[in-house]
């Protein structure tokens, strides 16, 4: 079995352990006789997956009480909807653009009222978090929003924008479980599992108890409704079973792992090997201001179209894939998400010196 580094920004690397785990468990999920994909959401032991997934995630996450965790499908874009469709009492919120995704998420948004856009590092190709400290946050604003973790730029904000009192929405779909997270500072956080915690399909929202309404607006979708999901505890309707079983493996990883601390650590440690040496080398170079550096998403170029898809392509052979840049940037991207051991970004580091010497 050969397996590769991959650097892809989403899906992406799974810790090889939990892999090794749902193989043996394919077959026979623990004495059922049957694989988890088999099985009825409604069953006993099924039950037992997913409510233990959401018991982990709480620990890990320390989630508190009055908060809401719900499994539910249709990717991060769905919640792109779902978020003002559910959230906007008084139909105005306010968002910060700094990539394509929070983008995506404001236009979305104006489908369902009014937006104001409060800050955006559009001006220079998003290679920056704007300062947010004093921001024109509207007065009837329901929510200011936020993508925490900027997947094709490579920026993240090392300190939250003060929303004035205003709830605090955040898509972590990039950086979930990356590092300790405040979660009593947001009024909602969700995020596509398949970068940091599972397989595509299944997005988790974890939203504070008050914000789930019943007066949502006719035309909501009964299944985007929080209320209707937060009231069947996730299983309205059949639930992405197999995906949320993988969560569940991983979340399990990760406390093994030692927890957000522990996982904060290791991305540090893995990212700075990376980042040190973009900074001393002088044929490649980060393209995002050092303050706003993502640890999971880094993004970098030689500066010269040909010389980069040459470097992807040298380096796809030698077992580091995925490294091309989005098309949006161009260059290369290495996402080092917590399942990529530091042995990959290591070697990856020794690739690229080689190469450097051998180019220049
Ligand atoms: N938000 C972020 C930060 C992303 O990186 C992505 C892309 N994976 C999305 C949203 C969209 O996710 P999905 O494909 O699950 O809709």
């Amino acid at each position: 079995m050969a397996r590769v580094f991959n650097f892809s920004a989403g899906p992406s690397v799974l810790p090889e352990v939990v892999l090794k785990q749902a193989a043996d468990e394919m077959l026979d999920y623990k004495g059922s006789g049957m694989s988890v994909m088999e099985m009825s959401h409604r069953s006993k032991v099924y039950d037992n997956i997913i409510k233990e997934a959401e018991k982990d995630l709480r620990d890990l996450m320390d989630i508190p009480d009055n908060y809401k965790v719900l499994f539910l499908q249709g990717g991060a874009s769905q919640q792109f909807a779902a978020i003002p469709m559910n959230l906007m009492k008084n139909g105005v919120a306010d968002y910060i653009i700094t990539g394509q995704w929070a983008k995506k998420a404001c236009e979305e948004a104006k489908k369902y009222g009014k937006v104001n856009v409060v800050a955006s590092s559009a001006d220079k190709t998003f290679s920056y978090i704007p300062d947010c400290s004093d921001l024109p946050i509207s007065e009837d604003a329901d929510y200011v929003y936020i993508c925490h973790n900027n997947t094709i730029y490579g920026t993240t904000y090392k300190k939250l924008p003060n929303t004035k009192g205003k709830i605090l929405v955040a898509d972590m779909s990039s950086d979930i479980l990356s590092q300790p997270v405040n979660v009593s500072d947001y009024g909602l956080i969700y995020f596509g599992v398949q970068k940091n915690v599972g397989p595509a399909g299944v997005v988790i929202v974890i939203i504070r108890e008050d914000l789930i309404r019943d007066d949502v607006p006719t035309y909501c979708p009964t299944m985007l409704k929080y209320k209707t999901q937060a009231d069947n505890d996730s299983l309205y309707n059949t639930p992405p079973c197999y995906g949320i079983y993988i969560c569940g493996l991983v979340f399990k990883w990760v406390k093994e792992m030692g927890g957000l601390s522990a996982m904060k650590i290791h991305n540090e440690k893995k990212a700075a090997i990376l980042y040190d040496f973009l900074d001393s080398s002088k044929m490649f170079r980060g393209t995002v201001v050092k303050e706003d550096r993502s640890l999971m998403n880094v993004p970098f170029v030689t500066g010269n179209e040909e010389l980069d898809a040459k470097f992807v392509k040298e380096a796809t052979a030698a077992g580091f894939v995925n490294l091309k840049g989005h098309r949006t940037v161009g260059g290369m991207r290495a996402s080092i998400y917590n399942a990529m051991p530091i042995e990959g970004v290591e070697k990856l580091v020794a690739f690229m010196k080689d190469f450097e010497e051998k180019n220049s």
